[in-house]
């Protein structure tokens, strides 16, 4: 069995306490690395190292040149172990390795890549004033910031988090999520080896209540908390960052609606259809659980994902042929399965899709469902896609808006003016017209509702991840 450890302040390390958790291969069931289980002593330890390296180190008073050069470093050793980090995620939550290294770590390498790019080159506003002043912004570094991240895109989201955190000149101390820490060990090495000092980038392993993440979350000396996970643990955090004033940024879960019109090219929308709902097993915020299919090609458009539902190859996540792999783990697969088996007694009808061994949910359509069951409405996170028909382009975009969650959205349509009519009337952070999950990083990316609060992606994450400061020059005189 491997062993990883936290990494503080430049040096990996177990718990003063010793304790320890095992992470278990979903798909052969065999515990595969050992990680120490970390609590408040950990947690202090790590964000007074951040402190330190804030308050004293090299990172905030570089130039963002300096940065830039050691944050590409940093990517270029991510690509360099692309199958370490890949194998890393897919190990501990069973991913596709097809998925964790065609798409997670490509995409890791480049969240550092842009936000370092990003801050390099930024311009900050200049405001003439008639009064014969001008007055310009400072974007000042934060400080110390904790990131707690979920299990279903780890390196990736990990990323997404402490690459702008770092690329503005902050620290960090990451929490990642208990069913899949080992890539978040790698990274710190990584970020050793490629340069950062020690302090700024900290990596504290461990659960979230009486644990870590709560630690982490309810520390007075943090000054930024970004998190990403469910709804209902968001809601927590939001309580611990108010208690000490921390600003936070949420982003949370999703119920991706996603509707094709009678207009829309039928190839296209069954093929990003499939990709919306099974990539990640469905394990993915932005999935597209819900399809709402015009009435008049609702039977033809069933039958077409059918038989590309049935097409997937489902097994071992290690193999490159895989495109569906186990759930993360039991507790979720059992959670996945209370969905599955209630799916009848709601009203619906599985057209495709059935348990297997080994925490495998093969990808599984179901019609007929009324717009109140909890299908349609919760989260399930799993390889499961309700299809429901739709009369009016109006009742379309009332369903998808009666919705908790406010993420995302995707609409398939060949009319150009009737695509960007419904996504201006839809209640979400992104919509997808004629596509899904394609990212520009300079883009907001966020959602409504329960879905979260803030928006990071381009300056967004500046605006959250920096102190912006006003200054105000007297150019002439004072009379
Ligand atoms: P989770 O909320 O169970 O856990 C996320 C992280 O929070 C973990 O690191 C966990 O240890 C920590 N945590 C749990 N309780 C805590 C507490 N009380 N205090 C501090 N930390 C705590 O989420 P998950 O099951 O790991 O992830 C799946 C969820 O994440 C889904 O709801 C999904 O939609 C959401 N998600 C959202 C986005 C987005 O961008 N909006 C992206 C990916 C996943």
């Amino acid at each position: 069995m491997e062993t990883f450890g936290h990494v503080i302040d430049g040096r990996e390390e177990q718990s003063e306490s010793a304790e320890s958790f095992t992470s278990i291969d979903p798909y052969t069931g065999e515990p595969w690395a050992q990680f120490p289980v970390g609590g408040a002593t950990e947690v202090d330890r790590a964000v007074a190292a951040a402190r330190r390296a804030f308050a004293e180190g090299p990172w905030p008073r570089m130039t963002r040149a300096e940065r830039k050069r050691i944050i590409h470093r940093f990517a270029d050793l991510i690509e360099a172990h692309a199958e370490e980090l890949a194998l890393a995620d897919t190990r501990d939550m069973g991913k596709p390795v097809t998925q964790s290294k065609g798409n997670d770590v490509p995409r890791t390498a480049d969240n550092f890549r842009f936000f370092a790019d990003h801050a390099a080159i930024t311009p900050a506003e200049t405001l003439p004033m008639d009064s014969g002043h001008h007055a310009y912004t400072r974007y000042e570094p934060a400080g110390v910031v904790a990131a707690v991240a979920p299990w279903n895109f780890p390196m990736m989201l990990e990323s997404w988090k402490v690459a702008p955190a770092l690329a503005w000149g902050n620290t960090v101390v990451l929490k990642p999520a208990e069913d899949s820490p080992a890539s978040a060990t790698i990274l710190a090495r990584l970020a050793i080896e490629a340069g950062l000092p020690p302090g700024v980038f900290n990596v504290v392993h461990g659960f979230g209540p009486d644990s870590a993440g709560e630690a982490l979350t309810r520390h007075p000396d943090v000054d930024r908390i970004t998190f990403t996970g469910e709804s209902t643990t968001g809601r927590v955090i939001a309580a611990a960052a108010a208690a000490n004033l921390t600003p936070v940024s949420l982003e949370l879960g999703g119920k991706g609606a996603n509707v094709v019109f009678d207009d829309a090219d039928i190839d296209n929308a069954v093929a990003w259809s499939i990709r919306a709902v099974f990539t990640n097993a469905g394990q993915v915020c932005l999935a597209g659980s819900r399809l709402y299919v015009h009435q008049s090609i609702h039977d033809e458009f069933v039958a077409r994902l059918v038989a590309a539902a049935e097409a997937m190859v489902v097994g071992d996540p290690k193999e490159p042929v895989t495109q569906i792999g186990p759930l993360s783990s039991k507790t979720h697969y059992d959670k996945v399965r209370s969905y599955f088996d209630s799916i009848e007694e709601a009203g619906g009808k599985i057209v495709t899709g059935s348990l297997d061994d080994g925490l495998i949910v093969r990808p599984t359509v179901v019609i007929g469902l009324p717009a109140d069951a909890p299908h349609q409405r919760e989260e399930i996170f799993g390889p499961i896609l309700t299809v429901t028909p739709f009369d009016t382009e109006a009742d379309v975009i009332r369903t998808v808006n009666d919705s908790p969650y406010g993420l995302n959205a995707m609409l398939f349509s060949e009319n150009l003016s009737r695509a960007h009519r419904v996504a201006a009337q839809l209640n979400v952070g992104t919509v997808w017209v004629n596509c899904f999950f394609i990212r520009d990083l300079r883009a907001p990316f966020g959602g409504v509702g329960d879905s979260g609060v803030g928006r990071e992606g381009g300056s967004f994450s500046r605006e959250f991840f920096t102190e912006p400061k006003a200054v105000v020059m007297q150019i002439d005189q004072a009379p």
